[in-house]
């Protein structure tokens, strides 16, 4: 069985207050044990986040380079975060692909680099609203898809996060029918295309708009393993996500 995941990605949100504040309530709340928690402060704070927060809650980087060490100012090493106590990263989300002009290529020869090395990887995929309405939603997500297996062989420490760019920070969540639907077409894509190991075991996130009223119906389906929060995931309504698995 899959174990649900609920990641929250904080962006470029947060004081050390306000990220101290929401560590301490996540410290104090009652969290499913079986779900696994993982969440992604802004850089600066990775460090205080993983000294504050609790053991059973991952920390996760929101980027990292493709490269060892060396003159890459102001990058991150992998070697770093896991020096840093971090085991998880975000790569591949539309909002590095469209500020920062990250590639299918760059995205997944950083999802390589890190996963050899030993880091978790919450990989990200999903259409625009212009390609949904043209009808190209899987057609997308397979390209996306199929960019990522040209350089990985190990899938294990990868999760998938679904997130449709028009329901991200839209309040305009996918319904369970569309959510579901790329859902099932990612695990069947993983199962011709991999391995149905992979795709039997790979976790499958749903991300965009996710909120304490609409994760429950969310959670029921079944290709849906969990959720990428953004915005909710800084409120203390983030519990009622994390657990929101019935
Ligand atoms: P919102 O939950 O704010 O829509 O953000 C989703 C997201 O991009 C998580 O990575």
């Amino acid at each position: 069985a899959r174990k649900f995941f609920v990641g929250g990605n904080f962006k470029m949100n947060g004081t050390i207050s306000s990220i101290k504040e929401i560590v301490d309530n996540l410290n104090k709340a009652q969290l499913d044990p079986n779900v696994e928690t993982v969440i992604a402060p802004p850089a600066l704070y990775l460090l205080l986040v993983r000294e504050h927060a609790k053991k059973e809650i991952g920390v996760a980087a929101q980027n990292v380079f493709d490269k060892p060490n060396g003159a890459f100012t102001g990058e991150i090493s992998v070697h770093q975060l896991k020096d840093s106590g971090i085991d998880w990263v975000i790569l591949g989300h539309s909002e590095r692909r469209t500020n920062l002009a990250e590639s299918d290529e760059v995205v997944a020869s950083k999802t390589k680099y890190a996963t050899e090395n030993g880091l978790n990887v919450i990989w990200c995929c999903g259409e625009s609203l212009e390609q949904r309405e043209a009808g190209k939603t899987l057609e997308v997500i397979a390209a996306q898809l199929a960019a990522l297996k040209s350089q990985i062989s190990d899938w294990s420490r990868i999760v998938i996060a679904y997130e449709p760019i028009w329901a991200i920070g839209t309040g305009k969540v996918a319904t369970t029918e569309q959510a579901q639907e790329v859902h099932a077409s990612i695990r069947a894509w993983l199962a011709k295309e991999v391995s149905q190991k992979v795709a039997d075991e790979t976790r499958i996130l749903y991300g965009g708009s996710v909120s304490e009223k609409n994760c429950k119906d969310l959670s029921k389906e079944k290709d849906i393993d969990g959720f990428l929060v953004g915005g909710a995931s800084l409120k203390p309504a983030f519990v009622d996500i994390i657990n929101s698995k019935v």
